[in-house]
């Protein structure tokens, strides 16, 4: 009996820096991450630097950043601008063989001297681990042209070469390459590589099913950065586009996952044919799900550190009294930026301050000299919402709920509209919120 040792997967992420990795590129980055961490495999981070006049190093500075800012962790890393030799030493044995040939081509009137290759003119048939079995008649590519000299091979050939020379043994990307996988069989067969095995993930799209372009908003991952989504939200949404998780033989109906359990729950079988839509509500609401998942004191930091000074500025403001607001605050944003427009509007600004209490607002004070004796006596320690609010619920209920709560409300916030009364001065603590209702009394 021989011993057969199961080969070790190893995948490749190849983006090109023509641009800045965009949400596409940064969905199949996730996808050879989660399919190589899942197998206990190997990924390999290849930036195709071969087409000179397009590849910059603001682009290439941006997938690293990106791919970084989405913790994404690589075996190996290299540009293909550094295998120029095993390029050339390739193309000349090609040449030899005559499998590739040197040919004069004219582009604009000018006559130059190209690489092309022998099409063996075949049928090429792979089977793709999520579309089955595809075939493909090459004949129609002609000698497709493959380096434009001996040390500049274009993206097929260099493509080709590496994925041998790194031992690559599964390609999975977007499915616009799907038409470039039979040029690529052919030239591996031609380098007396290894077959690979193929697996060419849908589209992204707009909800109408149009191509994901840029004029429907950004693209660029690190332009969602910016606008302050967390990683964790955007590899969440990433993994449920196209791909959905299915525990077992059972779905699942969870949608909020961390890295670890999309690696665990990770399977390509599990991706669909379809396209998948690109929905901007649902990739807020996986973020704001994200956020309330973050350790608290992470969050905290994180607000602290990007707020305005006005607030910071603004008499009581702490950070004890931030914290205990923030969950109120989350229920209203997408992005953890949208926390300064709202503190910035005004709206939460008693938080921080002694509003100026308005006398019409405030109507009806008859109760609130015997509401305020019924909060001074709640000790310190018990001082919280649920506390305050059961002191005075019966007094409330037996003299008129809006009667009592309605001037409580006005004394601590000078708002119409605000988080209940109790929540309040919980946050304001006892002494404040004794001396708002003794400002509020002193307008009588
Ligand atoms: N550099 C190519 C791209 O960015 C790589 C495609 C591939 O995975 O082979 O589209």
């Amino acid at each position: 009996m021989s011993l057969k040792t199961k080969q070790k997967c190893r995948v490749r992420f190849a983006p090109s820096p023509t641009g800045p990795l965009h949400i596409g590129s940064a969905r199949t980055a996730l996808f050879n991450y989660l399919f190589a961490k899942k197998n206990q495999g190997e990924i390999f981070l290849r930036i195709d630097d071969t087409d000179k006049e397009r590849s910059k190093a603001e682009y290439e500075k941006n997938i690293f950043d990106a791919l970084n800012w989405l913790s994404f962790t690589f075996d190996e890393i290299f540009k293909q601008s550094n295998h120029l030799d095993i390029y050339t030493k390739q193309i000349e044995a090609l040449l030899a063989t005559g499998q590739v040939y040197i040919s004069p081509n004219e582009t604009g009137g000018e006559r130059k001297e190209v690489i092309r290759f022998k099409n063996p003119n075949k049928e090429v048939t792979f089977n793709d681990l999520i579309r089955g079995q595809v075939t493909f008649n090459t004949t129609e590519l002609g000698d497709f042209i493959v380096a434009k000299s001996i040390t500049e091979p274009l993206y097929h050939l260099a493509s080709v070469i590496d994925d041998q020379h790194m031992g690559i043994t599964h390609i999975i990307r977007g499915e616009d390459h799907i038409s470039n996988t039979p040029r690529q069989i052919l030239l591996n067969q031609a380098i007396g590589g290894v077959d690979l095995t193929y697996a060419h993930i849908p589209l992204i799209l707009n909800a109408d099913r149009s191509k994901l372009s840029k004029r429907t908003g950004s693209l660029a991952v690190t332009e969602y950065q910016e606008r302050g989504y967390l990683p964790e939200a955007m590899i969440n949404f990433l993994a449920l586009l196209g791909w959905s998780p299915q525990a077992g033989e059972h779905k699942t109906n969870q949608e909020i996952f961390t890295l670890t359990e999309l690696i665990n729950l990770f399977s390509i079988n599990h991706i669909g044919k379809s396209g998948a839509i690109f929905n901007q509500d649902k990739l807020d609401w996986i973020n704001r799900e994200q956020i309330k998942k973050l350790p608290e004191s992470d969050l905290l930091v994180k607000i602290k550190n990007n707020l305005p000074k006005e607030i910071q500025l603004l008499p009581q403001f702490s950070s004890q009294r931030l914290e205990k607001i923030i969950p109120t605050l989350i229920e209203r944003i997408s992005v953890l930026n949208d926390i300064n427009n709202l503190l910035l509007s005004g709206e939460y600004n008693f938080f921080f301050t002694r509003p100026i209490v308005n006398k019409e607002l405030l109507m009806d004070t008859q109760f609130l000299s015997e509401t305020k004796n019924i909060i001074k006596k709640i000790k310190e320690t018990d001082f919280t919402a649920d506390n305050i609010k059961n002191s005075l619920w019966d007094f409330a209920t037996v003299n008129s709920r809006q009667k009592v709560l309605w001037p409580l409300r006005v004394s601590l916030t000078g708002q119409k509209k605000s988080p209940d009364p109790f929540t309040v001065a919980a946050i304001i603590g006892k002494e404040e919120t004794l001396t708002r209702i003794d400002q509020a009394l002193a307008l009588q």
